[in-house]
């Protein structure tokens, strides 16, 4: 360990994860390049974990941002009117959810993914008036009892004794081979004996992100949404991840032509990194009363200057064009990749700029971020038993870095496979 370290290791709890996987001192960033305090040059495949899907320190946002706080505009307002929050809500309503014909209200539930999900859960509980949720295997909603509870994942649960509270976790696309899991779950709701009760709501990602980059068919996302209807079951989509974006269109799951009835919004959604968040509401289901979901944290006005200008940015540079772009050259470069190297075991998923490969040899996707981050590129692993490495570029890369960082993985794989 560097000497400059040291205060890492000497004064922060043991939660220091990413200093673990990353571990320098980060000084600098631009775009889709970060920077040490030793003068190395990175290429971010991470991006915030999907928080910056604009890259990082755009142009445009900061202007916007700088003249904000030059002007004295309101930095803190809880949930009163702004103007800012004005023009949020105007570009929000114009440029994402009229031309799609989306009729939702928007509520801004406090400034993480974790409590737009916490904000679903709740109102589906309330309109409703049932206390059960299906979640899915692998899925993954954030840290808090209840979105942990709908998290698949029992390593991140078991240490605080989370149990799946009012919660059946049900086999996702693709979990088990050749099985539809839509008869499955509709067979357990129909036989009521076995201890799945009508559920308020199901809550799902279109493409499991921490969960190792499952991406669920078009078909089956149509196939659970008319379950739920079946059943009376409010359908909530986690877009934290997947979202604004991401997958190359603004939702991941418009392609799939379904209609949820609660979206939940963050990560790049303020478009420069800012804690933000938002939960979308078919109005017929817009139950809360006053207060009753509120956060001293909520609607941060930074936040809405910068995700107005973020809605501009992908308006005006048809950034889901650009994703598909980038998105094949990176499929095509994975997919050749794992049959050039047998020894992966490798198999490609995902969707758009949200890939990555599942190694079939225990460590391996470790091994491979580690030495990629001594190559410099910057890179985390997914699925339950770290198995996946992640490809999250920003969706602004140049296909000059873009292909930097590919020809990285290229290397490090060859090396830790020798
Ligand atoms: N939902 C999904 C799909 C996520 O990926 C995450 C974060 N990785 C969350 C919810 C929780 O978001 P946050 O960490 O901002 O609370």
């Amino acid at each position: 360990m560097s000497e400059d370290m040291k205060v890492f290791e000497n004064l922060e709890s043991e939660v220091r994860s990413y200093v673990r996987s990353f571990p320098t001192i980060f000084t600098k960033t631009k775009g889709s390049k970060m920077w040490d305090n030793k003068g190395n040059t990175y290429i971010d495949f991470f991006s915030g974990a999907g928080a910056l899907n604009y890259g990082h320190n755009d142009e445009h946002m900061k202007q916007k941002l700088i003249d904000y706080i030059l002007s004295d505009g309101i930095t803190h307002s809880l949930d009163m009117a702004s103007e800012a929050k004005a023009q949020f809500l105007t570009a929000f309503n114009t440029i994402i959810l009229e031309p799609r014909n989306m009729d939702y209200k928007i509520m801004f539930p406090g400034p993480t993914g974790t409590n737009t999900v916490e904000s679903a859960l709740k109102l589906a509980r309330k309109v409703t008036g049932r206390t059960e949720v299906i979640s899915f295997t692998n899925g993954f909603h954030g840290m808090t009892l209840g979105a942990l509870s709908v998290t698949g994942n029992s390593a991140k649960r078991e240490g605080a004794g989370i149990p799946l509270q009012n919660v059946s976790t049900m086999p996702y696309d693709n979990y088990v081979d050749n099985q539809s899991s839509i008869n499955f779950i509709e067979r357990f709701l129909e036989d009521n004996g076995s201890g799945v009760a009508i559920p308020a709501a199901m809550i799902l990602e279109t493409v499991q992100g921490e969960g190792g980059i499952n991406a669920a068919s078009f078909e089956w996302m149509k196939e659970i949404e008319a379950l739920c209807k079946r059943w009376g079951i409010l359908l909530i989509v986690d877009e934290v991840q997947a979202g604004v974006g991401r997958t190359g269109s603004f939702f991941s799951f418009e392609p799939a032509g379904i209609k949820p009835d609660i979206i939940c919004m963050s990560k790049s959604l303020s478009g420069y990194g800012l804690p933000f968040a938002a939960t979308l509401i078919r109005p017929e289901i817009d139950q809360f009363a006053p207060g009753e979901h509120n956060g001293t944290f909520r609607g941060n006005n930074h936040a809405f200057i910068t995700a107005t200008a973020a809605l501009d940015y992908w308006k005006d540079n048809k950034l889901g064009a650009r994703v598909n772009h980038l998105a094949t050259k990176t499929e095509d470069f994975l997919n050749d990749l794992v049959i050039r190297y047998p020894k992966l075991q490798g198999e490609v998923r995902g969707r758009g700029l949200m890939t990555g490969v599942a190694c079939g040899v225990k460590d391996l996707a470790n091994k491979i971020t580690a030495k990629a981050f001594e190559l410099g590129l910057i890179m985390e692993t997914a699925g339950a038993k770290d198995e996946v490495f992640k490809l999250f570029p920003a969706l602004t890369i140049s296909d000059e870095e873009l292909g930097t960082g590919l020809k990285i993985i290229e290397k490090s794989v060859e090396l830790v496979l020798e």
